[in-house]
Parts: structure tokens; C-alpha cells; sequence
């Protein structure tokens, strides 16, 4: 029903819903957007896109199911139209699990707070080795939203023995939120090339009708120390870019990065401020492959910055979220003036 009601809705209001977001990252000093086409095939997303003309780089991921099966995923990919020079085509987001909140993404073990229940898959072992070779065959990356702990072994060993790491390393799989990328997985998920892409929003020690922090009534105490890594996974040398997974205040990156420095719930998964700021820059890049190109200030590089309003290495971590740009460029020409610039 969800779909259909979205899909009614005419162009000219998606556009100019998207304008209104694409305006407001500008206001962050975001310069590149990666947009998961959830619910939309892909031609529909991009065609909402390129009306919206945004000001800054657009990168778009089709959908898996519902709206794509592994068998006709990639027909929204036969060679179509030119796209504005700011906007280009990822590859498919597949939701392989759900996620812990709901008891959904699957586990190696029983969730503490339902015994006998370890969530469970989106697609069969079959289906999984459909949507990786199907990937392997393709110029285009695979985006995997992954949370179990269970979901990334099965994930990570299917990928071992479909192909050798170096292909798989060539490909640069991005696990989307990647919770369950546990400390004995990092060696393989390092060997295999994954990127993580994890979303500071999730972290949070937000209680459940218990009163304690869900993740923990979910997994235990232990088991949620090892779940939802960041710091280790920067030390383990796993890529790890952040992102929003939402929209609208949540979004802003300054207060991603809070949650990320701060990490109430376990302090030892805490990231430096250097940390966070390289995963939103150089670390996205690298996610989408485009580290050549964008995420650093060198020459040589697209001009892609933002002018902030304050050091966010060194302001009270209580005032990062108020950070905005005061000017945004992207590729060269200014995409965002704040009228505050004038003043100094
Ligand atoms: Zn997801």
C-alpha cells in the first residue's frame, strides 16, 4: 500500500520535496548524497532527481525486493538516458535481514529477550549466491544492508567461496550499518574488501518499554559490547564511512558525529573526532569508490569543501550539532552562502 501511495505521488512534489532536502545538506556543507531508491524503481528515483536539479552530487542506489527480485534486479541498468553531470547511479541496495530492534536480523544465537528465536534471512542460500554473482558480473557496486551477527558469517563465507578475495576486493561491497560485523569476523570481512557504512543514529542507548537500552535487553550485556563496533573497526582496518539512514534534523552530520564521538552505550566503541570526520569525507569516497576524485582537499581533487561556522575538532562536543556551512562548493561553484559570511 506504502508503495503505491508514494508512487502516486506526482513528479513536480517528489522534486520539489528532494530540492527542499537536497538544500538543506547544502546547508550542512554536505557536498555528495547517497540516496538508498527505497520503495522506487530506480528510473523513477532518478527521474524525480534530475527534476529536483539538486545543487549538490546525487548518487542513487536502486532497491531490492519488494521492488526488484535477484532475477530482474538489474534491468532498471540497461543503458538509459544521459544523467545531469552531478548524478550517477550506485548499484542495487539488498536488504538481507531486518534488524535487532524487532528481533529480525538474524543472530548466531537466541535473542536474550526471546529464547529460541534468532531472527531470520530475506533470501535463501540460493538466492544470496544470486545476488553476489549477479554483483561479481557487474560494473556497479552491491550496497548489503546486513545487522545480525549470523546474516554477516553467512554473508561473508558465501562471498569466500564464490569467488577469491582480490575480485571481491576489486569489487568493494558495502555493508550497509554492518552491526553484526563482530570482532571474529573482522579478519575475513578484511580480507574480502567489505566497507562498512554504519549510521551514528543507531548507536544510541535509547530504552525500550523495559526502561533499559534495547540493544541490551535484545543481545545481553556481552554480547552488545561486541555489536555495532566502530572504533575497533577503524583499528582493524575495515573502511568505515557514516551516514544519516534517515531524514529531516536526525540527518544533520554534526550530530551523527556526536553520537559517534560520544557512544553512550559503549564508551569503548567511541570514535575521535578525526575518526568521525574522516569517515564522513575520505571514508565516503572510498565507500563509493570515488576516493580519487572527492572526500579530501588536495590538488588535483574536485572542489568539493564547505566553509564551517566552527572547528569541529575542537568545539564542545554539546555544540557540534549547531555546526553549519557557511559556504558550500561543489565542484568549484558555490552551491550555499550563508548571508552570516558577509559579516565577517
Ligand atoms: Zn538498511
Amino acid at each position: 500500500m506504502d508503495r503505491q501511495l508514494t508512487q502516486a505521488v506526482p513528479l513536480a512534489t517528489s522534486a520539489e520535496a528532494l530540492r527542499q532536502v537536497a538544500d538543506r545538506y547544502a546547508g550542512w556543507g554536505v557536498t555528495t548524497v547517497h540516496q538508498m531508491a527505497h520503495d522506487y524503481r530506480l528510473g523513477d528515483a532518478l527521474r524525480a532527481v534530475e527534476a529536483a536539479k539538486p545543487p549538490i552530487k546525487w548518487t542513487i542506489y536502486g532497491w531490492g525486493w519488494p521492488v526488484r527480485s535477484p532475477a530482474d534486479a538489474w534491468l532498471d541498468f540497461a543503458p538509459s538516458r544521459q544523467l545531469p553531470s552531478n548524478v550517477r547511479t550506485g548499484g542495487i541496495k539488498w536488504v538481507l535481514d531486518a534488524t535487532p530492534i524487532e528481533r529480525d536480523a538474524l543472530m548466531c544465537a537466541d535473542y536474550s529477550d526471546r529464547p529460541g528465536h534468532r531472527g531470520r534471512s530475506n533470501y535463501s542460500d540460493q538466492q544470496l549466491r544470486a545476488i553476489l554473482a549477479q554483483g561479481l558480473s557487474r560494473p556497479q557496486q552491491l550496497a548489503l544492508h546486513v545487522a545480525g551477527d549470523g546474516e554477516m558469517a553467512r554473508l561473508l563465507t558465501t562471498m569466500e567461496k564464490l569467488a577469491p578475495a582480490g575480485r571481491w576486493r576489486a569489487k568493494r561491497v558495502r555493508i550497509e550499518h554492518g552491526d553484526g560485523l563482530t570482532p571474529d569476523l573482522l579478519p575475513l570481512a578484511k580480507r574480502l574488501g567489505v566497507v562498512v557504512v554504519q549510521n551514528p543514529l543507531h548507536v544510541l542507548p535509547d530504552p525500550d518499554e523495559t526502561g533499559r537500552p534495547w540493544l541490551i535487553n535484545r543481545l545481553g550485556g556481552e554480547r552488545a559490547r561486541n555489536f555495532q563496533l566502530l572504533r575497533s573497526l577503524v583499528e582493524g582496518g575495515i573502511p568505515l564511512a557514516l551516514g544519516s539512514d534517515a531524514f529531516g534534523d536526525v540527518a544533520n552530520p554534526f550530530l551523527n558525529m556526536m553520537f559517534a564521538i560520544k557512544y553512550e552505550r559503549n564508551p569503548k566503541e567511541a570514535l575521535s573526532r578525526e575518526q568521525a570526520l574522516s569517515a564522513y569525507t575520505a571514508g565516503a569516497a572510498f565507500a563509493e569508490r570515488e576516493e580519487r576524485r572527492t572526500g579530501r582537499i588536495a590538488v588535483g581533487m574536485a572542489a568539493d569543501m564547505a566553509l564551517l561556522s566552527q572547528d569541529v575538532l575542537t568545539v564542545p562536543l554539546a555544540s557540534l550539532p549547531a555546526t553549519r556551512s557557511l559556504l558550500t562548493v561543489v565542484d568549484g561553484q558555490i552551491v550555499h552562502e550563508d548571508p552570516a559570511i558577509e559579516q565577517r
